[in-house]
């Protein structure tokens, strides 16, 4: 089979203006990015009217190589486009690290693809650069305003708002800056975290319009006073500034997937410290497009779809009238404890075992209300026995199941899902919330891990439940919490697989992003800044005398 880039190379693009087109974009509602990328004015997203209908691809709790999201998402998208209805796809940006590190691009795989891929998975149309941008001007600022004087009394000790770079570089994590004397600064301890992982990156997808922006930006707290007050990006003078910088990555991506199917790429938080999903301008602009819209949430059900729908659904009034669960034969197996080096070799008693995991997340989303099916995303080592097995699985759970092919099919490969999803769907649904604004912080966090981990308690360090009560002294209380923990199980232990329950959790640390609007509750040791590994996939990246790209994947 060819690799990724390879089919990307060989797609026959349409140009994106004829794209735009398609979905009634007038000359005047677009910029276009040369030829095959093009911005659309956020503004129509407010458009009265046309409202899409929303599908939300999750996933079972994932292997390090991830069971496929993105893939399975685009050839969905492109399933149902096959069927006549006309869909949108609306994805995250993908970030340099993962990029140049293990993982490779975000671009979907096989046949199952948005293009021009090099161009979404390098600088695309600029937008992280923006948020980089944004986000290290602050920083300056702050750092400027304890060297002149320091009118705001800032502790230079706590300075919670730190520089960013897009790039996996574990050198940068910690580092002291403001060396060489009285002219060049205040020394201090610093370090830089990835720019997905910036909380700007979570205020531009959570925005709904430029003054809603702008009034995020300026509640960043950016550091404590000597006497323990906050101080914020409004306080510092940088919200304004800030906003001029991201004002036209705030524009939705417009693109096309390999079946010339439009696509809107924009906004890639991260999916532990942040909430792991697209903008909401792009959810918003696609309902407003196209009659169903196919978006993606990070990790797996527990981490992605809950705070898709506690942290974004809740704000933007958005609920999904259709979830599918893609969950794989190597994860599955995986989860049944299956070796690794015997993940490609049919086994139904590890796939039966690790069906538990499946059937958890499948109990989580009807918990939500909300119709859910599974799809199974076919890979070149599954077996037809392995297929029906889960199949057989899924009857039992009384819960509708696809086989999709997208991978070495495209679109054709994703009918049968598209139907599947198709028959699911509900008209209007609400979605039934975790947790209630009201509800105290500390029971917030109890309600997740008991109702979608299924923890028996969680316990707190002591400098946690301190943060924890100054956060809701400063009146934030009614935030939403957004969990950041392992992907890999659903208790705070990356070896706890399938379905484990009646664990103790450990809440090491809560971090308050009150621009974002969500208080951060760090369960394990979360990662803000990766490293590259041994081999970074970097070193098979390359480009010939005419731009012709090689080893993206
Ligand atoms: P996620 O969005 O869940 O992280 P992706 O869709 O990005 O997952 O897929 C992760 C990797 O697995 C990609 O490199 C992709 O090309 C590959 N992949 C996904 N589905 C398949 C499949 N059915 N067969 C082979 N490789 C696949
Ligand atoms: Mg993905």
């Amino acid at each position: 089979m060819k690799s990724d880039i390879q089919i990307a190379q060989e797609a026959t693009l349409q140009p994106i203006a004829e794209v735009a087109k398609k979905l009634g974009l007038t000359e005047d509602e677009i910029s276009l990015y040369g030829k095959y990328k093009a911005k659309i004015d956020h503004k129509l997203a407010k458009r009265e009217g046309k409202q899409g209908k929303l599908i939300l691809v999750t996933a079972i709790s994932p292997t390090p190589a991830g069971e496929g999201k993105t893939t399975i998402s685009t050839g969905l998208a492109d399933g149902l486009n096959a069927l006549g209805k006309k869909t949108m796809l609306c994805l995250r940006e993908p970030s340099l690290g993962p990029v140049f590190g293990i993982k490779g691009g975000a671009a979907g795989g096989g046949y199952a693809q948005v293009v021009p891929m090099e161009d979404i998975n390098l600088h695309f149309t600029g937008d992280l650069h923006a948020i980089g941008a944004a986000n290290n001007l602050l920083a300056a600022m702050v750092d400027n305003s304890v060297y002149q004087g320091n009118p705001h009394n800032i502790d230079p000790r706590r300075i919670v708002w730190k520089r960013c770079v897009d790039m996996n570089d574990r050198q940068l994590r910690f580092v002291t800056d403001g060396l060489g004397g009285k002219v060049n600064g205040v020394p201090r301890e610093d370090g830089f975290d990835i720019t997905v992982a910036s909380e700007v990156m979570a205020i531009f997808c959570l925005a709904t319009d430029l003054k809603d922006l702008k009034e995020r930006l300026s509640r960043i707290v950016v550091a404590y006073t000597y006497d323990g007050q906050p101080v914020t990006a409004g306080q510092i003078g940088a919200a304004g500034a800030m906003t001029a910088l991201l004002k036209d990555a705030f524009d939705p991506n417009l693109v096309q997937t390999l079946e010339n199917n439009p696509a809107i790429i924009h906004g890639g938080p991260f999916a532990n410290i942040a909430h792991g999903c697209n903008s909401v301008m792009a959810t918003r602009l696609s309902l407003s497009l196209a009659d169903y819209v196919v978006t993606e949430a990070g990790f797996g059900a527990d981490l992605g779809a809950e705070k898709f729908l506690d942290i974004k659904c809740r704000k933007a009034g958005l609920s999904p009238n259709a979830v599918v669960i893609v969950a794989t034969v190597r994860a599955l197996k995986h989860h049944g404890g299956c070796p690794k080096d015997q993940l490609g070799v049919e086994n139904l008693e590890y796939l039966t075992a690790g069906a538990d995991n499946l059937r958890r997340h499948v109990e989580n989303m009807r918990n939500f209300g909300l119709p859910v099916c599974v799809a199974i995303n076919a890979f070149p080592t599954d077996t037809a026995a392995e297929h029906d097995c889960v199949k057989k699985i899924c009857a039992e759970l009384g819960v509708p199941c696809a086989l999709a092919e997208v991978f070495a099919k495209g679109g054709q490969g994703g009918t049968e899902l598209a139907k599947t999803v198709l028959d699911i769907m509900q008209d209007d649904t609400a979605v039934n919330f975790t947790y209630p604004d009201e509800m105290p912080l500390k029971e917030k966090v109890l309600s997740v891990a008991q109702k979608i981990y299924r923890a028996k308690d969680v316990t707190w360090s002591a400098p946690a439940l301190k943060t924890l009560a100054e956060i809701e002294a400063m009146g934030y209380g009614n935030l939403p919490v957004c969990i950041a923990k392992t992907q890999y199980s659903f208790s705070d232990d990356a070896k706890l697989l399938a379905a484990p329950s009646d664990f103790t959790m450990t809440v090491r640390d809560v971090r308050l992003s009150a621009g974002a609007g969500f208080v951060v509750v760090i369960m394990g040791s979360i990662m803000t800044m990766p490293g590259l590994p041994k081999k970074p996939a970097a070193e098979n990246i390359d480009v010939d005398e005419n731009g012709k790209i090689t080893g993206l994947f």
